[in-house]
C-alpha cells in the first residue's frame, strides 16, 4: 500500500528548519513499494527527492515541485559471520547514530568513530560520511538501490561506489537516479582497529581515566567532543559542515604559507595537503558574523545557521559570498558539502 500525499509541510524534516512544501509526498517502509510507487503513470516524469534524516539539505525554494520519497525502510539482518567479522543488511531508513550504537553494543567495530552523525543509514553513502579519522566507505561491503527509470534493484559493490571525500557515485553520476534501500555492512569481532589519533579523542580518554580501550569508550568520547562543539539542530537550525575541506597542491601551500605562517593543513599525499575550510572562513573574517536571520556560528566557522524563519535562498547566498571572498583571499575554491534542491 502507498498513501501519496500532496502539499506536504517539510519544515520538520529538515534540520536547517527551512519551510519548504511538497507538491507530493510519499513514506516507503518497504523497498517493494518503490515498484508500485512508479507504476503510478503521473509519477514517472516528476522530479524526485529521496529524504532521509534532511540533515544534509538546503531548501532554497519554498515548494519542491516534484516527488518527494521519505525512506523509512527499516531492520538490521545478520547475513553472515566468521570468527573475525560479521556482515549486516541495514535498511535504509535506520537511524545513523541508532545503528552506531547498536553495532557497539553487539561488539562490532568500525563505525564508532561517527557516532552522532544525524541522518540516515541510506544517506551514510550518498557522501560518504567521515569523522574522526574514519570513513564509512571502510565498512560499506556493498549498496542496493533501486533505479527510478529501470524500475529495478541493483547491488553496488564497494569498488563500484566511486566513493572519495564526501563523494560517491550517487552523489555525482548517480544523483536523483536510485533510492538507496539497504547498505550491507562489513564489521570486525575482534581484533578491533581502534582510532584514537584524530581530534582530541586520546585526551578525552585521558581526561576521563578511561584506560582501557574499547569501542564504547570511543564512542562516548566521539560523542561528547560532538556535543561540546557543534550546534544542536534541535536547538538551532544546521546541516553541519557546510563546506569540504579543499584539497591543494603542496607546492600551492608552501607559497600561500609565505604569506601566511599559521595555515594549518593536513597531508593527503605526497603531493597534496588539505586545508581546514574552517580556518580560511575564520581568517576571511566570516566566524559568528549574522545576517538578519541567517549567519556563520559563533562557535564553527563551517556551520551556516537559521536563527529561525530565515530563508534557504539566504543561506546559499551567504555561502556563495564566502566562497567568493575565500577564493580572493587565498586563491582556494571551497566547495559545498550540503546537498543545494
Ligand atoms: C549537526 C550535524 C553534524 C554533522 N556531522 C557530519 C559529520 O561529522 N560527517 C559527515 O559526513 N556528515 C555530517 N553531517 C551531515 C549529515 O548528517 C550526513 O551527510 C548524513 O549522512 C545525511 O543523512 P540524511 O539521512 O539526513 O540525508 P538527507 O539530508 O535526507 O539527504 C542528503 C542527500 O542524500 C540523498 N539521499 C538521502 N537518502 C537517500 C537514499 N536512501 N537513497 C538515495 N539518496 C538519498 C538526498 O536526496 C540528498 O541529496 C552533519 C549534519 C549535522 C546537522
Amino acid at each position: 500500500m502507498i498513501h501519496l500525499q500532496e502539499n506536504i509541510d517539510l519544515t520538520l524534516l529538515n534540520t536547517f528548519g527551512l519551510q519548504c512544501t511538497a507538491r507530493y509526498f510519499v513514506s516507503i517502509q518497504k523497498a517493494e513499494q518503490l515498484k508500485a510507487l512508479l507504476e503510478l503513470d503521473f509519477l514517472q516524469k516528476e522530479t524526485k527527492l529521496v529524504l532521509g534524516g534532511g540533515s544534509n539539505l538546503l531548501f532554497t525554494k519554498n515548494i519542491f515541485d516534484g516527488l518527494v520519497i521519505k525512506n523509512e525502510i527499516k531492520g538490521i539482518e545478520i547475513l553472515k559471520e566468521n570468527d573475525d567479522h560479521c556482515w549486516l543488511k541495514v535498511g535504509a531508513g535506520e537511524g545513523w547514530h541508532d545503528f552506531v550504537l547498536y553495532c557497539v553494543k553487539q561488539q562490532l567495530g568500525g563505525v564508532e568513530n561517527l557516532s552522532l552523525i544525524p541522518g540516515s543509514v541510506g544517506a551514510a553513502p550518498m557522501q560518504n560520511i567521515g569523522a574522526y579519522g574514519a570513513e564509512v566507505k571502510d565498512t560499506i561491503e556493498s549498496v542496493t538501490a533501486f533505479e527510478f527509470e529501470k524500475g529495478t534493484f541493483r547491488d553496488f559493490p564497494n569498488q563500484e561506489c566511486a566513493f572519495g571525500y564526501r563523494e560517491s557515485y550517487f552523489k555525482n553520476e548517480g544523483k536523483n537516479r536510485y533510492f538507496i534501500t539497504h547498505v550491507c555492512f562489513k564489521l570486525s569481532k575482534r581484533n578491533h582497529i581502534i582510532k584514537t589519533e584524530y581530534g582530541a579523542i586520546k585526551e578525552f580518554l585521558t581526561k576521563m581515566n578511561i584506560n582501557e580501550l574499547s569501542l564504547k569508550a570511543v564512542s562516548d568520547a566521539v560523542i561528547a567532543i560532538r556535543q561540546s562543539k557543534l550546534p544542536d539542530p534541535a536547538k538551532i537550525g544546521n546541516a553541519g559542515s557546510f563546506f569540504k575541506n579543499p584539497t591543494i597542491t603542496l607546492e600551492q601551500y608552501e607559497i600561500l604559507k609565505q604569506k601566511h605562517a599559521a595555515m594549518p593543513m593536513f597531508a593527503v599525499d605526497a603531493l597534496h595537503v588539505k586545508v581546514p575550510a574552517a580556518w580560511l572562513i575564520e581568517q576571511s573574517g566570516w566566524k559568528g558574523k549574522t545576517f538578519d536571520k541567517v549567519g556563520v556560528h559563533t562557535q564553527q566557522a563551517l556551520v551556516l545557521v537559521n536563527y529561525g524563519h530565515g530563508k534557504g535562498k539566504d543561506i546559499l547566498e551567504l555561502a556563495t559570498k564566502i566562497q567568493a571572498n575565500v577564493e580572493s583571499n587565498f586563491g582556494i575554491k571551497l566547495n559545498m558539502e550540503v546537498n543545494i534542491v
